[in-house]
């Protein structure tokens, strides 16, 4: 199949819709990271989702609707606490997990009777939406395990021959995927995946935030997770991450005495100074860091890196995402210096 490069005029996103009508998949950029859109509510579609992807059955797909109003078609019941937050924060960078309805095909949902429901604030998906009429199943565009893709280019790398269409949309503003809450009661939200929605944001809204242990902890054997893509090794290049915590000048000794061959190192904008080694950097702060770490992930694999040590982010804030991202890059290999 022939993946045909669509820009955003108004004629190509009508071409984008239609694919998606008739079952076709398509990549979109969305602010957080570029999606493999179908129509959610056609299991055949969805399966291609999966297969393109090389996705476990049970990784579920996120619905992105254009309205919050919508979700009422999608779901059985929205608490009221779901409801506040969704007037805040939808559209925007943040998936509400509700309890779903028969509209929803169990596929999409990867085998769970609950579906994740964002409303993407990206143009270019939103009028995909409108013009599709479908509600949209769009998981990150890269092929499963990789960095997400966080431009037109990535994804024609990852998915080339796989799909029918990419949308060329520009860079991704966010650079991570979205934040994933489920409501625990009238007051409480459980954060099941960090993103720039972040706890402190929430918390404008609710009473209490939790962090779900999964966020930073490897699942035990026999242990579950309440985000299922929790449980995969993600995120990774070919090169082997590890992650570094400590102060600049402890991070510049570790590596001088770990250096081998292939070893590159990814720092922080203001760290290059006095390092003396191989580098790339992915940002001053925590945003920055997000909007950039996927696409730096790719970058050292282009660039045939062997192994990267990474300096880790902050881990609060925005930070939070990427620590989440880079620690199942590195496999949860992590050294605290
Ligand atoms: P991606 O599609 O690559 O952005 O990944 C979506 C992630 O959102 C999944 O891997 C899950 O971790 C999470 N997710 C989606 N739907 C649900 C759900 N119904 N319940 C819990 N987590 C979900
Ligand atoms: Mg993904």
């Amino acid at each position: 199949m022939e993946t045909i490069l669509l820009g955003d005029s108004e004629a190509d996103l009508n071409r984008a819709a239609e694919l998606i009508k008739n079952g076709g998949i398509v990549g979109i950029p969305t602010e957080t990271v570029y999606g493999l859109g179908a129509d959610a509510s056609n299991p055949d579609a969805v399966k291609r989702i999966f297969e393109a992807k090389g996705r476990p059955a049970d990784n579920p797909l996120i619905v992105h609707l254009s309205d919050f109003s919508q979700a009422e078609k999608y779901t059985t019941s929205i608490p009221e606490l779901a409801r506040r937050i969704a007037d805040r924060f939808c559209p925007g960078p943040l998936t509400i997990v509700l309890p779903k309805n028969d509209m929803i095909p169990m596929i999409t949902s990867g085998g769970l009777y609950t579906v994740g429901i964002r409303v993407p604030s990206h143009s270019v998906m939103h009028r995909i939406i409108e013009l599709s009429g479908c509600p949209i199943a769009a998981p990150s565009a890269n092929t499963s395990g990789l960095p997400s893709p966080t431009s037109a280019a990535h994804v024609m790398d990852d998915m080339a021959g796989k799909i029918e269409a990419v949308v060329d949309g520009g860079q991704s503003e966010f650079g991570v995927e979205s934040t994933v809450i489920s409501v625990e009661n009238e007051s409480s939200v459980r954060i099941l995946r960090p993103g720039s929605v972040t706890k402190d944001m929430l918390l404008e809204i609710c009473g209490e935030v939790i962090i779900d242990h999964a966020i930073l902890h490897e699942l035990e054997d026999g242990q579950t997770a309440a985000s299922p893509g929790m449980k995969y090794k993600h995120y990774s290049p070919k090169a082997d991450v590890v992650m570094i915590e400590g102060n600049i000048k402890a991070f510049t000794e570790y590596v001088e005495n770990h250096m081998e061959n292939g070893v590159y190192s990814l720092i922080y904008d203001g760290d290059t100074e006095c390092f003396p080694y191989q580098y790339m950097t992915y940002g001053r702060n925590s945003s920055e860091q997000a909007h950039w770490i996927f696409q730096r992930l790719r970058e050292l694999d282009e660039i045939g890196a062997k192994k990267v040590f990474v300096r880790a982010p902050a881990v609060d804030g925005v930070g939070l995402a990427v620590y989440n991202r880079l620690i199942r890059a590195a496999g949860f290999e992590v050294i605290r210096l």
